[in-house]
């Protein structure tokens, strides 16, 4: 059995490394675009804060592909898949046939045009060495810019307010996560940033930016912002062309069912590429999450080596900004649902929760990382119901549609 894997991400590689459990004779490839053998990018925010040493964020020594006898092809992509031959050919101009075929291509950062010395994005470990250096070269005081409302743009305003850089945000709606988070909640968000000393531009439009060779700025529609460091958080995106172009049916992601296969027989997807059904919020989510990419590994393990396994298991994502925990549990994409509770905010910030179908699906929990663990089980379990949600959680009769 030839199992061919695309993407050496904590996704594909906990794949093979289960594959490998489960047949010790199948010929395993997998094929990855970055040099770097497995690597934690959940560590990259800690390594740039200089709490991580940069050889504690690699999860794989280069030994352990040799160990396990999986072929691991380094430095090239998959460009072209032949779902009908079962081949995928290679940026090298290799062709590999393959019985079994895994996508765990992930995603990458949105660009900006504007190419100059002082503009960092934030996914790879080359991108944490390359703004490692950036930082490094700036002073206390140097002026810093964000662009976006992201993860990344958290983690952006977390170093360059360690690095005491004074920071301005531009952001293109009026708060952080305009997807699911209300009003309230982000504005919330905002006064918390203000009062760490951010500088909050609203509803911008970001026309490029300035300098010729190093940065100078930041040009927004009505204004420029003077910085010589900007990070870019404006979402992600995968490379869907190769795969679309093969008949595998994409939208936001490679789609795939409860058992993460595609549409086409013997291909899978997996992790952040991937945009599967989740069968508890019983529609198809897309939930960037490394937990969730390493156990939907596991899974599609065991259906590739011939025992058909259903993924399960409510996404949850917490983070801190500037000192403030921010929890989305389950589906937190405000537009599906079709009733948001809301707990008002005390000195932890409000709590939305989610309901569709008189049931709880989602929650996004501000100041209160605690509630994670019995959110998730109340969505696991599917016993959130209007009127025990509204009593457990303390919510005052505040119903938005
Ligand atoms: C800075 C940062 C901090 C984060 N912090 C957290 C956190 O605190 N908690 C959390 O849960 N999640 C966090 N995440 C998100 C988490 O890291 C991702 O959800 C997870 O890494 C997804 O894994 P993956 O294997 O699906 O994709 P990836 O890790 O993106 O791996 C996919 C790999 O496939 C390669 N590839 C793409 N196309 C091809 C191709 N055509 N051929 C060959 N190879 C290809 C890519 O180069 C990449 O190496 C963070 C992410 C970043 C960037």
């Amino acid at each position: 059995m030839k199992y061919v894997i695309v993407g050496g991400g904590v996704a594909g590689t906990t794949a093979a490394e289960e594959l490998r459990k489960l047949d010790s004779d199948g010929e395993i490839i997998l094929i990855s675009q970055e040099q770097h053998p497995l690597y934690s990018r959940v560590l990259l925010p800690h390594y740039l804060k200089g709490l991580v040493e940069r050889e504690r964020v690699f999860l794989k020594k280069e030994s352990w592909y040799e160990e396990k006898n999986i072929e691991w092809l380094r430095g090239v992509e998959v460009v072209k898949c032949d779902t009908k031959n079962k081949f995928v050919e290679l940026s090298d101009g290799r062709e590999l046939p393959y019985d079994k075929l895994l996508i765990a291509s992930g995603n990458e950062p949105r660009v900006v045009d504007g190419d100059v010395r002082g503009v960092s994005y934030l996914r790879s470990l080359d991108d944490a060495d390359h703004l490692k250096q950036l930082l490094n070269e700036r002073k206390k005081g140097d002026p810093a810019a964000v662009w976006g409302g992201g993860l990344i743009a958290c983690e952006y305003l977390n170093l360059f307010v360690a690095h005491e850089l004074p920071t301005t945000i531009a952001l293109r709606g009026q708060h952080f996560w305009s997807k699911n988070l209300n009003e309230e909640a982000g504005e919330f968000l905002n006064e918390h940033l203000r009062q760490q000393g951010v500088k909050i531009l609203t509803e911008q439009k970001f026309l490029g930016v300035e300098g010729e060779k190093e940065l100078e700025g930041m040009k927004l529609e009505n204004q420029k912002v003077e910085c010589d460091i900007l990070g870019i958080g404006i979402g992600v995106q995968s490379d869907l062309g190769w795969i679309k172009d093969a008949e595998i049916e994409v939208d936001r992601g490679v789609k795939v069912n409860e058992f993460l296969e595609t549409n086409v027989e013997d291909v899978w997807a997996v992790g952040d590429v991937a945009e599967y059904f989740d069968v508890v919020a019983n529609r198809h989510i897309m939930f960037g999450n490394w937990q969730k990419a390493m156990s939907q590994g596991r899974v599609v393990a065991k259906s590739m080596a011939g025992e058909r396994s259903e993924y399960q298991q409510v996404p949850s994502y917490a983070m801190e900004i500037l000192g403030l925990d921010i929890t989305f549990v389950g589906d937190v994409e405000l537009a599906a649902a079709d009733k948001v509770l809301v707990r008002k905010g005390d000195e932890h910030g409000p709590t939305l929760m989610l309901m569709r179908d008189n049931k709880l699906v989602g929650a996004v929990v501000m100041g209160r990382n605690s509630d994670r663990v019995p959110l998730t089980k109340v969505i696991d379990q599917r016993t959130g119901d209007l009127a025990k949600v509204m009593n457990w959680q303390g919510i005052d009769q505040e119903i938005l549609a």
